[in-house]
């Protein structure tokens, strides 16, 4: 099933598309424009809505904010039909040369990302003819993530750090305690409006991502105190209570789980002590 939405807010135009084979969509995924600006491109799944949302809209320039196949499964055909510049993180633009193999709950919902050379690097500003947005590094969810901040209208664009106030499960690759420090740097900034790429808080975003802050500190402090004692991975999980999505960890063979969440802060605290000793 295909859902479509869209809404605007001020001057940004937001568009959201969501796909599952069967029945309604687990997860959607936004797209905005913003006075000649479009950041990010939507999943492969939902090509012709997306083309036909965004084809009248004036695009001269794309902003990547990370590789993920959700945000950059539709940037070669709007390149094609927009001929205007592309911009992202050096990390992103490495990553997109050659994007990393996805599990299949991800191909499934968002279908797979396509590589694509015609990118370029910026990390940091972006301005259009009202707008000034600086780009700031966001990494954690994914290496090569950057967020927009336009401090007159105390927006920030804030790609997948925020996504909800409790995560419930993680990519293998992302780390916690990345996460933490990104999210920690936001907010140093002043905003009030937190477009995230799946979830958007047109009010009071800065305090939902100091909730985030909040429960990532927690998760953290806790499971290093239980990994410092010893204590393995599947016992921590039992320990804080916390259970296993098994539908969506079975049909991402591993790839996305509560577990993950766990291992991500053992591997940042192993790191971590490697460097201090
Ligand atoms: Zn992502």
């Amino acid at each position: 099933m295909k859902l479509r939405k869209t809404f605007r807010h001020d001057a940004i135009q937001a568009f959201q598309f969501g796909y599952w084979p069967w029945g309604k969509p687990r997860f959607t995924v936004f797209v905005y424009y913003i006075d000649g600006l479009l950041i990010d491109t939507g999943q492969r799944h939902m090509r012709r809505e997306v083309l036909e949302s965004v084809s009248p809209l004036a695009v001269d320039q794309i902003f990547l904010t990370h590789h993920h196949e959700d945000h950059s499964g539709n940037l070669g055909p709007l390149q094609a039909q927009f001929g205007c510049p592309t911009y992202a993180s050096a990390a992103c633009v490495e990553l997109m040369k050659k994007p990393p193999p996805i599990s299949w709950a991800q191909y499934l919902s968002w279908g797979k990302a396509t590589a694509n050379r015609s990118i370029q690097v910026e990390e940091k500003q972006l301005r259009t003819s009202r707008f000034q947005f600086e780009l700031i590094p966001i990494p954690g969810h994914a290496p090569d993530m950057l967020g927009l901040y336009e401090a007159q209208r105390g927006w920030f664009f804030s790609a997948d750090l925020f996504i909800s106030d409790y995560i419930k499960f993680y990519l293998r690759s992302e780390s916690m305690a990345q996460q933490i420090e990104s999210i920690r740097r936001v907010l140093q900034l002043d905003f009030e409006q937190l477009w995230c790429s799946h979830n958007p808080i047109r009010r009071g975003g800065r305090r939902r991502l100091e909730r985030k802050l909040a429960f990532l500190e927690d998760f953290y402090g806790r499971v290093s105190q239980l990994h410092g004692a010893g204590q393995p991975a599947a016992s921590i999980l039992r320990e804080l209570g916390l259970r296993e999505d098994r539908f969506l960890r079975w049909i991402s063979g591993g790839a996305l789980s509560v577990e993950n969440m766990v291992r991500s802060v053992v591997r940042d605290e192993q790191a971590h002590h490697g460097r201090a000793q």
